[in-house]
């Protein structure tokens, strides 16, 4: 038997190849995606303006699910989080997360994490499987649905529960289909990709001429300090990050954001910013300097303000752009999986 797929799993083109193959014309492609991401409509009988036929054909080929969270947390105007449950019963976790110039979503692309990044609930539980493209899809409609309420939508990042880049073609998909003037129409630059840094889809990344912004989770400044808290650093190490991501710049003429974790005496020291400034000088790149949050799992000490500030300033010195970013308190944590963590401890 076919397996049916969710017609939000097709992109504009795919759409329009397969009503071509049914004999349709392809610009009903642009009037279905419309009703999907438009005018939101939730079963294909909404779609008035196709042929009574045509609905029924879609019927038949495709799901159309519209997912909804079975857990939310956090007032309208602050960091919402949204636990969806998937048929299987797997959960995922999307946040919303408004500020004062912009309004984001981050979204899951797995459920579970195989990279175990140490500082990162997500990876705990292990990885059980892909997103589908129209799991990603769906998580973003419903909070771009929740957001609008109060203000517009503005940004996507890619960023909670599973690594985007191993979940490489869905996510794409996905970011094709929220990209596409027909469908919620954000503008690729307000599309984040965060990585840990896996060196072939970089690579690859570099080549599909997408405007989306790349973020690396760095936190190490040579191999032995990334291996701490990354151990995806033994399969892509360090310097050969480093070289993808000089590439991937010079290709793209894109700016990389690299994220860094600052811990004291760990990767918070004078010959830390020294080696990191080396390896990034003259890249097209800026860094966040994250001072460390103490959480239980992880015994180790926030940096000073004055130590943060110092490390801040030698990379300057290499001509290292950086911003040290305030820590928002252990909620802001659960954009990396910690919601579904705790349902999972709850159960
Ligand atoms: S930070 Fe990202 S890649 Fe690392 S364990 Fe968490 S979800 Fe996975």
């Amino acid at each position: 038997m076919m397996v049916k797929h969710d017609i939000k799993s097709l992109t504009h083109e795919e759409l329009g190849q397969y009503l071509q193959g049914i004999g349709e014309k392809p610009f009903r492609a642009t009037q279905i995606f419309e009703w999907l991401y438009q005018k939101r409509a939730q079963d294909f009988d909404a779609m008035l303006n196709l042929s009574v036929p045509l609905r029924q054909k879609l019927k038949e080929d495709f799901t159309f699910y519209n997912r909804q969270p079975a857990e939310k947390k956090g007032a309208a105007d602050e960091t919402q989080k949204f636990l969806f449950q998937l048929q299987d019963k797997e959960a995922i976790e999307t946040v919303l997360i408004p500020t004062t110039d912009r309004v984001t979503v981050c979204a899951s692309t797995q459920a579970g994490c195989k990279f175990g990044c140490r500082f990162c609930a997500s990876g705990i539980g292990g990885w059980s499987r892909d997103l589908t493209t129209d799991e990603i899809v769906d998580q973003i409609l419903y909070v771009h649905d929740e957001a609008e309420k109060h203000k517009h939508l503005s940004h996507i990042v890619f960023m909670g529960v599973g690594e985007p880049l191993d979940n490489y073609e869905n996510l794409l998909k996905a970011i094709r289909i929220v990209n596409h003037p027909a469908g919620l129409n954000i503008a690729a630059r307000r599309i984040t990709i965060s990585t840990c840094g896996l060196i072939p889809k970089i690579e690859r990344l570099s080549k599909e001429g997408l405007q989306v912004e790349l973020a690396i989770s760095l936190h190490g400044f040579s191999n032995d300090s990334r291996n701490v808290l990354m151990p995806v650093n033994k399969k892509y190490p360090f310097e050969d990050l480093i070289k993808v991501c000089r590439l991937y710049t010079e290709t793209t003429n894109r700016q990389i954001t690299f994220e860094y974790i600052l811990i004291k005496d760990v990767t918070c020291t004078d010959e830390a910013a020294l080696k990191l400034g080396k390896a990034l000088k003259g890249m097209l790149c800026k860094i966040n300097l994250i001072p460390y949050n103490k959480v239980q799992e992880f015994g180790h000490e926030p940096p000073s303000k004055e130590d943060a500030t110092r490390f801040k300033n030698k990379l300057k010195e290499f001509g290292v752009h950086a911003t040290i970013r305030r820590p928002r308190g252990p909620d802001a944590n659960a954009a990396c999986g910690q919601l579904r963590h705790t349902s999972q401890i709850k159960k």
